[in-house]
């Protein structure tokens, strides 16, 4: 019989984690053929979380969870997640039932049957969502795609079904500015997307803000592509040959009408102008520089202060 391991990352979600366990435990008895693991990653909530997994672990064998020593962000639960999977196949899960379990069978046999290596979900419509915080995104996928050579698929969801040989390649991926959606398209494998609905939060609230979401993107532009920093120097190009013209200009001006003093605000405009695109293009390339000291730092990507074999030893 295979295993799946539901990997579910939870930054306080204790309003919804009842209400998801009910859900998917329903599914998971539906699909007789297959053993569960859930695995809980705590994402150093300051609500009832724990305590409710800790409950859930104590009456259910299949539920497992990892608690981090503080909130470190989505993307290193969901890494810390591929990391203690034991599962055959492994799906990523929101906690808030904005990823219906109800569609796992679904998944599953794509995958057995049709031979995808990973199934992932792609929401069509934004319904819910306020109109600006959908144009953004929208924008970023338009352009991320332009500019990097991971395929990054606009309404794209965390949710998927992984093969273990899919996890392991991601597991593969040791960088510390982790962008998930890029890394499931740079390695490859075939992948089929399904379509849905938005559904709308279980209960709760979403954990990010715009500008939560706004430095995400930027962060996944810099993590894959350095179309950036290819800007900053045809900004460079595009200077000299303004200067160069320029040049030319006031020589002939010179030779013809003689050189009288004046043009000042001119030139003030175009020393500030010069001396914007300077600034923007050093910050393109802070923006590189400062992921580079952090990759180089090495450090860990997550920090663990407890799992359900704690609670386990103190039991026994
Ligand atoms: N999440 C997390 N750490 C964070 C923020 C969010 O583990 O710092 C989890 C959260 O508990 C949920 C999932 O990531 O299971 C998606 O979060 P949310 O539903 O708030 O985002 P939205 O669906 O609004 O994009
Ligand atoms: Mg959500």
């Amino acid at each position: 019989m295979e295993l799946i391991t539901v990997i579910v990352p939870c930054y306080n979600e204790e309003a919804v984690l009842p209400l998801f366990y009910e859900e998917m435990t329903r599914v998971a008895a539906g699909m007789k053929n297959s053993a569960f693991e859930f695995l809980f990653v705590n994402d150093g909530s300051k609500d009832k979380t724990l305590s409710i997994l800790k409950e859930l672990a104590a009456k259910d064998d299949r539920v497992r969870y990892v608690s981090f020593s503080r909130n470190f962000g989505k993307e290193a639960a969901m890494y810390a997640g591929f990391e203690h999977s034991k599962g055959d196949y492994v799906v990523i899960m929101d906690a808030d039932l904005q990823d219906p379990p109800s569609l796992l069978p679904e998944m599953l046999r794509c995958i057995k049957e049709e031979g995808y290596d990973s199934v992932a979900t792609r929401r069509v419509s934004r319904k819910g969502e306020p109109p600006i915080r959908s144009f953004f995104a929208r924008m970023f996928y338009k352009i991320i795609n332009k500019i990097s050579q991971a395929d990054i698929v606009d309404g794209a969801r965390d949710y998927r079904l992984m093969t273990r040989q899919m996890v392991d390649s991601i597991l593969e991926m040791k960088e510390y500015n982790r962008f998930s959606k890029g890394i499931f398209g740079w390695i490859g494998f075939n992948t089929k997307w399904l379509a849905y609905e938005n559904v709308e939060r279980a209960a709760g609230e979403t954990k990010w803000s715009f500008w939560k979401l706004f430095r995400y993107s930027l962060e996944g532009i810099v993590a894959f592509s350095t179309v950036p920093l290819t800007i900053a120097s045809l900004f460079g190009i595009l200077f000299c040959l303004i200067a160069f013209g320029l040049i030319v200009f006031i020589i002939i001006r010179t030779l013809i009408f003689g050189d009288p003093t004046s043009g000042w605000p001119s030139l003030a405009c175009i020393i500030f102008a010069v001396g914007g695109v300077q600034l923007f293009c050093m910050g393109i390339m802070g923006q590189y520089l400062s992921k580079t000291y952090l990759e180089t730092k090495k450090r860990p990507i997550y920090i663990v202060k407890e799992t359900e074999e704690c609670t386990k030893e103190t039991k026994e």
